[in-house]
């Protein structure tokens, strides 16, 4: 699944939500994170932010890897 990232955080531009096809991106209090299970692998919300946070998961730079982590957890603790 696509993950969003730190560039993200205190921001929430949110122009990823009105591109996702699956409506699999959720507000969270301090960034957007995306349902690993849902994410259909399209790649339109990364082409959209404006901040650059989000990133496919096997592209992820080496100070994002958390963030992999840090998306499914969100979920998790739902
Ligand atoms: Fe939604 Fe596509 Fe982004 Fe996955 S890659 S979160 S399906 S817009």
């Amino acid at each position: 699944p696509y993950v969003v990232t730190q560039a993200c955080v205190d921001i929430k531009d949110r122009s990823c939500v009105i591109e996702c096809p699956v409506d699999c991106i959720y507000e969270g209090d301090r960034m957007m994170y995306i349902h690993p299970d849902e994410c259909i692998e399209c790649g339109a919300c990364e082409a959209v932010c404006p901040t650059s946070a989000i990133y496919y998961d096997v592209e992820l730079p080496a100070e994002d890897e958390n963030f992999r982590t840090v998306n499914a957890d969100f979920f998790a603790e739902l």
